[in-house]
């Protein structure tokens, strides 16, 4: 459609980061243009609506700058997931497999209640790991965990159907595939 072709217009691919071999999905050009920010932010807020969330939960670290204007839009409140040890009050963690060793996510213990609606938001989706482990983590809390929404997945990637396990009846959304 044409949102998907305007944010895909917007994200570069730069071969070779972080590592050789790693095609790396840029979505800096996408940022610097209000007029395919403020549609990413429209449509995701839209999403937001439409599920009832009271809660944009965002993954470090382009998780947060897609998600908090999000929250705002749809008049909701925004929750970061941030790596092991950033966060300054009592947390969860969730810990989770990479290619090689593992990683740490957290999450303010407080900041979401038995009253809250989860929507989870993150910029790609790669293999998944990491927005399984934050769909562990708001499942760990009171709140009702209600989507996941990401602006891009890498379809030659099994993040999809990994997500799609996790959540089961949750419904996920990808704004884009490549
Ligand atoms: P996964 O856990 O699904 O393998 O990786 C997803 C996480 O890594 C997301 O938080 C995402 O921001 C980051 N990531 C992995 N690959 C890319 C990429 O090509 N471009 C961007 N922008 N982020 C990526």
């Amino acid at each position: 459609d044409e949102l998907a072709e305007l944010l895909g217009s917007r994200v570069r691919d730069i071969p070779d980061h972080p590592k050789p071999g790693i095609v790396f999905k840029d979505i800096t050009p996408l940022l610097a243009d209000p007029v395919a920010f403020g549609a990413l932010t429209e449509a995701l807020a839209a999403t937001a609506g439409r599920l009832g969330a009271t809660k944009v939960v965002g993954l470090e670290a382009r998780g947060f700058i897609l998600g908090a204007p999000v929250a705002l839009a749809a008049g909701i409140g925004f929750v970061p997931v941030r790596k092991a040890g950033k966060l300054p009050g009592a947390t969860l963690s969730q810990s989770y497999d990479l290619e090689y060793g593992s990683a740490e996510i957290e999450i303010h213990a407080e900041d979401l209640t038995a009253d809250d609606r989860v929507l989870i938001v993150d910029d790609v989706l790669a293999t998944g790991g990491t927005a399984e482990a934050a769909i562990g983590l708001v499942r760990r809390t009171p709140a009702r965990l209600v989507g996941l929404a990401v602006l891009m997945e890498l379809g030659f990637l099994p993040g999809g159907t990994r997500v799609r396990d996790a959540l089961g009846e949750v419904p996920y959304q990808a704004l884009l595939t490549v």
